[in-house]
């Protein structure tokens, strides 16, 4: 070895010991005789001292050094002198005196700071990926991956999972987007799928006997790149046969919990065990199957009052039996100016109208008890009827209060989009801590207005619940699912389900989905085949684990947790992929490009 200690591990008791340390200038201070080097390596970053008089060619060699010159120290450890301690590092009570420096490689100055906190632009950081992930706090989110992903491994082998390896190379696995498709040169024409999940591949491990399943798995979809997806990402597959659907439960919150207390005791679970919510009322409080429940700000129903008031469009809709729903706004209006308070409701309203919604009344609450309430639709509303309003809504002085009316897919969409904005404007987002809960219920199928039929909420493996399952004839639409999401901080990190594991009702499932049988049988024969032959009971889920890490690591973007992610575009702008093809690797798959013309010129 090239060290014989880590930098970042250097204490007290080291001292008087001679030692060879290894890593990158961090930073370098020349006061002349003396040159002070912060040494970093993955383990931290320790004060290296070069003293011309008593290591004139060590000295010489730091002189030459710059940030990010790959070094190699041998020197004696030694507390330092009284007052210059530094509290900040976890060394910062010993330097290295140094006698012998070798500069084991140059490098030219970086695009950026490795040695601080900056905020940098995404391209630069993605072109020079290497030196991003250099970077302390990469490096910490790296390192808490693989934290993660061990515990996981080694807390599911205790408890009996074998972690089998599928196929990338395999057929269409649908889980709702589009396939990545790999040509085949030995059969031409024909194409592989890349997985979006292990789905089918784990039930046939189910089938073949293996009980209990795990894969840290990598899965592909070519989905436009909103937000924060990656078109290749990690999941922590998993299939159990013999469950239902509580075992699945306990068993991954009994795992979640475990993991955040390994890895991150510093953070507080908020409500253990984790809370169960309804699909519907996740909807009707959150407006999402996936709530931030760190907070409340909920929609409640107040269509009997509204209906009763003299504000017509909500008499109106309640009429059409539309829901009117209202949100406290804990101490929003405040003592704000009327010009602060119409501003501030335009903006929220700005928001509404970009949700659907058509508008968005609110009420302020005065501060104090004689005072007025303020806002448009307020005097539509008797003194008792507000009174009830209020007390539904435990309402106190300075509260702001929206109100939403409209179709339910738009009061739900507009309650989405307002809760996150209002947490955060409140400051009511407590990073330390973590909102878990399950949502269960789900419906089984989804109306697809575009396509008119209905699409599996979840996938079309999962089972309904099995006294909804006479509902597949008469009303799809109210069957619900055996469906079941772990939810945490706004994000679903987990879903899965306990799967269909009979031939005639998985065939049952295909022509709802508005899939013909034979297209169905070209599909998934091999799975609706093994489905004949001895098939336990089975039921699993899927984390996502760019999601929980970066949950963990306090990240707001997956994209911090992943070492080498695609940009928006779907490339790595590091590599230049994806990139053209050789002609001659295109002629091996008979492959001819029509592209249209300007991306020819490109390409
Ligand atoms: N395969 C599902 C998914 O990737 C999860 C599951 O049902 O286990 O979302």
């Amino acid at each position: 070895m090239l060290k014989t200690i880590q930098c970042g591990e250097l204490r007290p008791e080291h001292s008087g010991q001679e030692v060879t340390l290894a890593g990158w200038v961090n930073r370098r201070r020349d006061q002349g005789g003396l040159i002070f080097i912060d040494l970093r390596d993955r383990w931290g970053i320790c004060q290296v001292v070069v003293d011309q008089e008593t290591a004139p060619d060590a000295h010489n060699h730091a002189s030459n050094a710059r940030n990010e010159y790959v070094i190699q120290v041998v020197g004696k450890v030694r507390m330092r002198p009284d007052g210059t301690s530094n509290p900040e590092l976890a060394t910062g009570d010993v330097e290295v005196v140094a006698s012998e420096i070798e500069i084991l490689n140059a490098a030219k100055t970086p695009p950026f700071y490795i040695n601080k906190e900056d905020s940098i632009d995404e391209v630069v950081r993605m072109k020079y990926r290497y030196l991003d992930l250099r970077r302390p706090k990469m490096q910490r989110n790296i390192v808490l991956r693989h934290r993660v992903i061990k515990f996981i491994r080694d807390w599911l082998d205790a408890q009996g999972f074998v972690e089998v390896e599928t196929p990338i190379l395999f057929k269409t696995t649908p889980e709702g987007a589009r396939d990545f498709l790999v040509p085949s040169r030995l059969q031409p024409g024909k194409f592989y799928a890349l997985p979006q999940s292990p789905q089918q591949l784990k039930q046939l491990l189910m089938v073949a006997g293996y009980e209990r399943y795990f894969q840290i798995a990598r899965c592909f979809r070519d989905e436009d790149l909103r937000g924060q997806r990656q078109p290749e990402f990690t999941q922590l597959d998993m299939e159990i046969s013999f469950v239902e659907r509580e075992d699945v439960i306990q068993l991954n919150e009994t795992l979640m919990r475990a993991l955040v207390k390994a890895v991150v005791p510093e953070k507080r679970i908020m409500e253990e065990p984790f809370p169960r919510i309804l699909y519907q009322d996740a909807m009707e409080w959150y407006g999402s199957d996936k709530p931030d429940i760190r907070y409340d700000l909920r929609a409640v129903d107040v269509a009997d009052l509204a209906g009763q008031s003299g504000f017509a469009v909500f008499v109106n809709n309640v009429a059409e039996g539309k829901p009117v729903k209202a949100m406290r706004v804990p101490g929003m209006a405040g003592n704000l100016s009327g010009t602060r308070l119409r501003t501030v409701a335009a903006e929220l309203e700005d928001m509404a109208k970009a949700a659907g919604a058509k508008g968005l009344a609110y009420m302020a609450l005065p501060l104090e008890e004689d005072g007025e309430v303020r806002g448009p639709v307020g005097k539509f509303f008797t003194v008792d009827q507000k009174l009830a309003l209020f007390e539904r809504l435990g309402a106190q002085p300075g509260d702001l209060i929206l109100f939403m009316s409209d179709r339910r897919e738009v009061v739900w969409a507009v309650t989405d989009a307002l809760r996150p904005h209002l947490a955060k404007e409140l400051g009511l987002l407590d990073p330390t801590l973590l909102g878990y809960c399950w949502i269960v219920d789900f419906p089984e199928f989804l109306w697809n207005e575009d396509e008119q039929r209905w699409d599996p909420s979840q996938h079309l493996f999962t089972m309904p619940m099995p006294e909804d399952i006479p509902l597949l004839d008469t009303d799809p639409g109210a069957a619900r699912g055996s469906q079941y999401d772990m939810v945490c901080n706004g994000f679903e990190v987990a879903g899965g389900s306990i799967r269909i594991h009979d031939r005639a009702l998985q065939e049952k499932i295909f022509p709802l989905i508005g899939q013909d049988m034979d297209s169905a049988r070209e599909q998934f024969g091999h799975i609706l085949e093994a489905f004949e032959y001895g098939v336990p009971p089975h039921g699993g889920i899927a984390w996502g684990i760019d999601r929980v890490v970066a949950i963990l690591a306090g990240e707001p973007n997956i994209r911090e947790v992943i070492a080498f992610p695609k940009s928006q575009t779907g490339s790595d702008v590091m590599s230049g992929t994806p990139s053209s093809a050789l002609p001659a690797q295109l002629e091996e798959l008979h492959i001819k490009l029509d592209l249209p013309e300007e991306e020819e010129i490109e390409a």
